[in-house]
């Protein structure tokens, strides 16, 4: 039985950050809750995700599965080592596919960011690759 495709895929996108153009082939992607993002390369993927000033940790766990409070125990401690009472702005739970707060998405990137990042947030704490991230103000 062949299989027809219903609609043609575009063949090339827009980076997210530069708006270069570039073939849907090689670009890197990012799914969000419901929106694909796409970049040109490492680079603009990463000044996409870091905020300026943002200070990042990256924590990695093997051998234990963690769970939500597990791994908010992990980047309260982790975030307590670059400011000495961090505040919890914002979370993403990406096995659960929870987030914190619940906003609507707004300049191209999910809400909780986007919250975090007007609302001061500073630190940034990254578990397992991307599991887990947490978004604190150290309020300095
Ligand atoms: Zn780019």
């Amino acid at each position: 039985m062949a299989t027809t495709e219903a609609y043609e895929e575009p063949a090339a996108v827009a980076c997210e950050v530069c708006l270069k153009e570039i073939p849907k082939s090689v670009a890197q992607s990012l799914e969000g809750p419901d929106y694909v993002y796409y970049f040109c390369g490492d680079v603009c993927y990463q000044r996409w995700q870091a905020a300026p000033g943002m200070q990042e940790i990256g924590l990695t766990v093997s051998g234990a599965q963690l769970d939500f409070e597990s791994a908010r125990k992990l980047a309260d401690l982790a975030a307590a080592r670059l400011a000495p009472e961090p505040m919890l702005l914002a979370w993403f739970d990406k096995l659960q596919g929870k987030e914190s707060p619940e906003v609507h998405e707004c300049q191209h990137k999910p809400g909780w960011l986007a919250y975090a990042e007007s609302h001061g947030g500073d630190i940034r704490v990254e578990i397992n690759g991307g599991e887990y991230i947490f978004i604190y103000a150290s309020n300095r």
